[in-house]
């Protein structure tokens, strides 16, 4: 990485790292995410996975969990890092998990080993979602 990297290669090569330390011993399936929140903050996590298969978690959420513990409750962007053809989107329960602290301009990249390969917005992937608001009427 270069001294001025673009902050979207930084956030790819946080979620690039955060995936080569995810612990996916059954799936084989490393999956890494890096998040950014609007302060510029970055945090990552991979997946972890459990030998009691229903306790592990994905990439994501070890993400937003750094996040939280370190005080921050904004997603600007998050970059998501799986191998395989198909795009590595989240899940269905990490994209409810990135909505309680996104907003309608935050982003979802999607990325394999060689860079990102697509660029959501959240409310594209989760669209007419639940959030926060609901419960503030
Ligand atoms: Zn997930």
């Amino acid at each position: 990485m270069s001294r001025n990297a673009d902050p979207l290669e930084i956030l790819f090569a946080a979620a690039k790292a955060a995936q080569a330390n995810a612990h996916a011993p059954y799936s084989n399936f490393r999956v890494g995410a890096a998040l950014r929140t609007p302060e510029g903050a970055l945090f990552c996590g991979g997946n972890v996975e459990n030998a009691a298969y229903p306790e592990g978690w994905c990439a994501e959420t070890s993400a937003i969990a750094a996040m939280a513990a370190a005080g921050a409750r904004k997603i600007a962007e998050i970059c998501v890092i799986g191998d395989g053809e198909a795009l590595c989107t989240p899940c269905g329960g990490c994209r409810q998990r990135i909505r309680e602290f996104a907003d309608d301009r935050t982003i979802v990249h999607v990325a394999g080993p060689e860079g990102v390969r697509a660029t959501f917005r959240l409310s594209a992937l989760l669209p007419e979602s639940f959030g926060p608001g609901h419960l503030r009427p």
